[in-house]
Parts: structure tokens; sequence; C-alpha cells
């Protein structure tokens, strides 16, 4: 079965409207010579703020290659929610994902496992698709409850969702030791955690949701990894973050998933 690969930056909280310009005319660039077949599924998440001028630069010539992510979003349609934004106001732009459940939501913002699923269900009923984030910490994984841990995590978050929208949605799995701190995952045992993740996919959901479901590796992705982990039988792609705030290190990954 083939999947198509996904590389997904997460410019997290940084960058300016100017900057985030500045960033995607630097990809657009390193990309232009590449025909859009031949790439992976690429996918940008800046903030909030520079999602109209980003969408902009991408619909002048981009030609496809580069798609639009956001953050973060709320799972009601409106309201008295200080400070959140609901998908469909995300939709005033090109959107086609909607990470969920990073870590950093989860730990700084308290985001439950119960939220993302309502998030994940919210988002697949407008039309868009979710980047469910999973991972373990180091003490769970020193505790030895990786598996179950995650397993949980996904079973949460995929709750009462189809078989069909499961298959269309991505999960990645990002250990949270692994996450901006340059140490990666060893990328035989990534595949490992993965391959339980789409087991997991495959009790709940059946066997084609879990073949088609896309999964990623996140933490400390670089341009001198990625092709290893690519080389993985389950790993499909990469969430990037430090390393998809320069072009130049951001292309050499999307490159290095071509290869
Ligand atoms: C992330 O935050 O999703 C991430 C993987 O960050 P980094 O690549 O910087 O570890």
């Amino acid at each position: 079965m083939s999947r198509k690969p996904i590389i997904a930056g997460n410019w997290k909280m940084h960058n300016n409207c100017a900057q985030s310009v500045e960033l995607i005319q630097g990809l657009k660039a390193e990309l232009k010579d590449i025909e859009k077949d031949l790439l992976p599924e690429v996918v940008v998440a800046p903030v909030f703020t520079s999602l109209y001028a980003v969408d902009e630069e991408l619909k002048k010539c981009a030609c496809g290659k580069i798609k639009l992510a956001a953050q973060n979003c709320f799972y009601e349609e409106k309201g008295a929610y200080t400070g959140e934004i609901a998908i469909n106001m995300l939709k005033d732009f090109d959107m086609s994902y909607i990470i969920i459940g990073h870590s950093e939501r989860r730990q700084y913002f308290s985001e439950s496992d119960e939220m993302i699923n309502k998030k994940a269900k919210a988002i697949l009923a407008n039309g868009l698709l979710p980047i469910i984030c999973c991972g373990e910490t180091l003490e769970q994984r020193e505790q030895g409850i990786t598996d179950k841990h995650i397993a949980s995590q996904i079973t949460k978050a995929l709750d009462g969702i189809s078989s069909e929208d499961v298959a269309k949605s991505v999960i990645a799995y990002e250990p949270i030791w692994a996450i901006g701190t340059g140490k990666t995952c060893d990328s035989i045992e990534a595949n490992r955690v993965i391959k339980m993740i789409r087991e997991t996919v495959k009790s709940l959901k059946g066997e084609a949701a879990a073949n088609s479901i896309r999964i990623l590796y996140g933490g400390s992705v670089k341009p001198e990894t990625i092709e290893e982990q690519m080389a993985q039988s389950d790993i499909d792609g990469a969430l990037v973050g430090g390393a998809s705030l320069k072009a130049d290190s951001f292309s050499k990954i999307v490159k290095g998933a071509m290869a």
C-alpha cells in the first residue's frame, strides 16, 4: 500500500507577517524546479496572524506544491470563547490540515484527550484533516509505558470517528523528549512505535483505515536524519519544528523525503 508522504513544518510561535512571507518565499524558491508530483505533500503551519499573508503568497504561483495548516483550533462554531479560533474561520484560507494535540498544547494549555477528540471530529466535519499528535514523556518511556500511553491517546482521539474519516487523517508520533532537544528517536524505535499505532488503528477502525492513515515522526528531524527515517516501513513523513524555520533546512528535509 503506498501512502503519499507528508513533510509538515510547524512554525510554532515564530515569525511575524513579514518574516513568514520571507520564509514562504524562500521555500517556494527552493522547490520551484521540482515537479509537484515528485514532491511529498509539503505543509506549513504558520501562526494565526500570518495565515492571511502566507495564503496570499501561496496563491501566487506556488503551483499547489505547498499546503497550509493551522497549529490549533477550537471545536465550537462561534460564541463567547475569548482568544479561540473556529474551524470555519480558518476556512477563510485555503486550509488543508489542522495540527491538534501537540504536546506543547497538552502541557502548557492543559488540552485533554477529550478536547482533542472533539477537535478532530469538528475538523473532519468541516472537511479539513487533523494532524493528531501523540507521544510519551521521558519518564513514561523509562517506566516502560510508552506503548500503553500512546495507544490510549490514539484510542481516545479517534473515539466516534468513522473508519473512512480515520483513513484520511494524519497522526504524528512525537516523543516529547525528542521535541526541540536535538535528540532524535532512533529510526528503528520510531518505526516500531508507529507500527504499534497502526496496529491500534487497525484494531479500532479496521485494516483499510490502518493501511491508509499517514503516520509521521516528529522530534528533532533534521536534513541529516530524514533519509533514514523515510526508509522505514511505516514512517510516512515528518512533522518538523526547529528545522522548518529556515527555507534551506526545511527544503533539504523535503528533498530528503524524495530520495
Ligand atoms: C514539533 O514541535 O512538532 C517538533 C517536532 O519540533 P522539533 O522538530 O523542533 O523537535
